[in-house]
């Protein structure tokens, strides 16, 4: 029971943080929106693409224009000025007031800076203008962004270069250009640039490699559908709880009693508030353009589930930043809370946001999907192999692509696949991965060899998604007709992971390509260098792949055994940028200079700094304002009641009365001392730390020295918080923020 206080107004007046939280929630109501039309009715209606130009633009400009979305060829000034003018033609029909560059810098999350259309003319007189200039690049005062020391604050100046490969679109009365941000000296302040780079070399390398097997190739596309996990808990909780609100995550909380062990969430009915939400948020994003189709619960209670169709990899991971800034707007408008976070509540799942990547040729070809014939399957073979041996080769650079401090608690939690990278193919494909590399034999094979082999390759059948998609457990598994990476965090920008992802693979489809015309040259045909080529990848990256349970204690001994890395924490995964050759792949595949590579670095070691320090400081915080004066408060009721029960009883017969009493006043001091001994080592470390010169070494004291202490501090908590009365406990607790809709 909780006491509600009111004022002499009969108006409620706070209690405490938690009894107003909950009177709140109480009182909710679900905020369903008015919408009866079809969804493909207003699918896209807020985005600049090509129809909308077709219709805006003279023929002149938007054949340009086409020209510069598809291969990325310059608009000259004149036909920036139409496109330009047509874009604020379209976006005042939209009753779009500004316009701005929206660009992707390395904090993680998108920024803007807007600019109204109109211009003052004299006076009571403006005009509204928008040109090619303003389109194409803009200087956006851009000092505080991260840079990871590329500029010095003497050369701040910053730009942002419109993207057309991304169309426009307008949200909240404003039009947003799609950008990449870059430096003065034009190193990539952002995520965009490097992807846009990494899709360019995997495009070129794939066609090459392509070509071998259909002359009509020309182009070849990344192709990204990402799946997106998120909480949502009630604005007032978060509200009532410091640490939701400074780090998105709780740091302390006792698991409650009912969690997710009866699996009743997953894919449960979802309740009418939750609904409400999710018909407005995906109305907005389908408006956008986002082809949003799935939505379910999750296995966490409040946890839920939204993925999109599969797109183009760039315009794929627009769409999925557009869409966190939207699930953040929304949930405010329905009056909750969206929780990115990869580990929002400890002791249930937390969020991920698979990565499921394919790549895809002009004529329609998915290189990953099993083909109808040996021919087509040798290629989906070369790209099926090509893959796990650019994984082999470059684990540790996966690996660090999704490194983050947020991700540290979910990789190898028995949640989410280990921080060990390996990839999962099912076993018709490994039976026929097993064949091949004893069947292709040295020297020249006969025809009868061949027309074995290509039997055996005939006879994947199309549809494999049964067979391989069991596996839910390896961090990056083949499923049917398209890797799925599984192992990226739910606030990540796929960017890391795709940048990654594609400059990894598009390196090792160079190389194939160098290995087989050499064996061309040497007189082997195409088919059997191609073959051959593959059974010698096939054996050198065995090791990376693994069938088994990938969240077993087993694959940990295992995967060493293989030398396979597991690296545990940010610091560490890291540290893989500094790699022996690592620099050389990104700058020889024109993805990142080494000066860009090392920015990258440096800013992600900050970052891990910067979020463990406000952990520990709200920790610190929230243990001396909101622990120990609840615990003390009912440990001093305690007392009372057993100096009472003395007076009243006597002293002899009052303590026997009071034996359970005096236990818990002194578990309550307990926990209170442990507490403090722990928050002060820990205080300790953190100013240790901060002096140590150098982002690495730092990140590494805060991961070994301040973190570590984060759980023996919960402990305590916790336990206090079972002991402790209901009444006097003021954060919202487990079961209310996952519990109550
Ligand atoms: P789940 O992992 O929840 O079981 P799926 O494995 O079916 O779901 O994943 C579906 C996701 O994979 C969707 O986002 C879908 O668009 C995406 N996808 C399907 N084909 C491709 C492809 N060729 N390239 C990239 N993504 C794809
Ligand atoms: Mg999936």
């Amino acid at each position: 029971m909780f006491i509600c206080i009111f004022d002499e107004n009969k108006t409620f007046v706070m209690a405490n943080q938690r009894v107003q939280a909950y009177f709140d929630v109480l009182h909710r109501t679900p905020k369903p929106i008015e919408f009866n039309g079809k969804l493909s009715e207003v699918f896209g209606e807020n985005v600049f693409h090509s129809e909308i130009m077709r219709e805006y633009l003279p023929s002149e400009a938007y054949k340009s224009m086409m020209k510069a979305t598809g291969s990325g060829e310059r608009l000259d000034r004149k036909m920036a000025d139409q496109v330009a003018s047509a874009m604020k033609d379209w976006a005042i029909t939209k009753n779009a007031t500004h316009y701005t560059h929206w660009f992707q810098p390395l904090t993680g999350t998108t920024a803007e800076k807007h600019d109204a259309f109109y211009k003052p003319v004299g006076p009571g007189k403006a005009i509204e203008r928008f040109d090619g200039e303003l389109l194409v690049q803009q200087e956006p005062d851009a000092s505080s962004f991260p840079n990871g020391g590329i500029r010095n604050t003497f050369e701040a100046r910053g730009y942002t270069a419109w993207d057309p490969s991304s169309p426009a679109f307008v949200i909240d009365k404003t039009l947003c250009i799609p950008t990449i941000f870059i430096a003065y000296t034009g190193e990539a302040l952002d995520y965009k640039m490097p992807l846009l780079k990494a899709l360019h070399a995997i495009d070129e390398a794939a066609t090459g490699v392509c070509k071998y097997f259909d002359k009509n190739v020309n182009k070849v596309q990344a192709t990204l559908g990402w799946e997106q996990e998120y909480f949502l808990v009630d604005k007032a909780w978060f509200n009532a709880r410091p640490d939701l609100m400074m780090t998105g995550r709780t740091l302390f909380g006792h698991a409650s009693a009912k969690g997710q062990q009866l699996d009743d969430h997953y894919f449960g009915s979802i309740s009418e508030r939750v609904t409400a939400f999710m018909r407005d948020f995906e109305l907005e994003s389908i408006r956008l353009g986002i082809p949003v189709t799935t939505r379910h619960n999750e296995v966490a209670p409040n946890q839920f589930e939204c993925a999109p169709i599969f797109e183009e990899c760039n315009l794929a991971n627009d769409h999925n930043l557009l869409l966190m800034d939207l699930l953040e707007k929304i949930a405010r408008k329905h009056d909750f809370r969206i929780l990115l976070h990869e580990k929002p509540f400890a002791g249930i799942n937390g969020s991920g946001k698979h990565n499921n990547w394919s790549l895809s040729t002009n004529t329609g070809v998915n290189l990953l999907a099993p083909g109808k014939n040996p021919k087509s399957n040798l290629q989906f073979l070369t790209f099926l192999v090509n893959t796990i041996k650019a994984i082999d080769v470059h684990a540790d650079l996966l690996r660090a692509a999704i490194a983050g401090a947020g991700n540290d608690h979910r990789l190898g939690a028995n949640e989410a696949p280990p921080a060990i990278i390996s990839t999962f193919i099912g076993s018709q494909l490994t039976e026929l991965l097993n064949k091949i590399e004893k069947n292709v034999k040295a020297g020249k094979m006969t025809p009868e060899d061949k027309t074995e082999l290509k039997l055996n390759i005939g006879k994947i059948p199309q549809i494999l998604l049964d067979n391989t998609d069991r596996n839910r457990t390896s961090p990056f598994a083949f499923t049917g007709n398209k890797f799925e990476f599984r192992a990226v965090g739910s606030t990540a920008n796929c960017s890391s992971a795709m940048i990654v992802l594609n400059t990894i693979m598009a390196k090792q489809l160079q190389d194939f390509k160098v290995s087989v015309d050499a064996r061309i040259k040497k007189g082997d045909g195409k088919d059997e260098a191609i073959l051959k080529e593959l059974q010698k990848l096939i054996k050198e990256s065995k090791k990376i792949r693994f069938e088994g349970n990938g969240y077993g204690e087993e694959w940990v001994k295992e995967a060493k055994s293989r030398g396979l890395s597991n690296l545990m924490d940010t610091p560490r995964a890291l540290q893989a940028w500094d790699g022996k050759g690592v620099a050389d792949l990104f700058n020889d595949m024109g993805v990142l200079s080494p000066v860009e590579l090392k920015a990258r670095q440096e800013i992600e070691f900050e970052n891990y700094i910067y979020k463990i320090q406000i952990e520990a400081r709200v920790i610190g915080d929230m243990v001396q304002n909101f622990i120990v004066p609840a615990a003390v408060a009912y440990q001093n009721k305690l007392i009372q009641n057993v100096q009472g029960l003395m007076d009243v009883l006597g002293a002899k017969s009052g303590k026997v009365a009071s034996n359970a009493q005096v236990q818990i006043i002194a578990e309550i001091s307990e926990h209170i001392n442990g507490m403090k001994e722990i928050s002060d080592k820990m205080l300790v470390a953190r100013k240790k730390a901060n002096k140590i010169q150098g982002h690495e070494n730092k990140a590494i004291a805060y991961c070994d020295k301040v973190k570590v202490h984060f759980d023996e501090i919960r402990y305590h908590v916790d336990k206090l918080e079972l002991l402790i009365d209901d009444e006097e406990w003021r954060m919202p607790k487990f079961r209310e923020m996952l519990f109550t809709r």
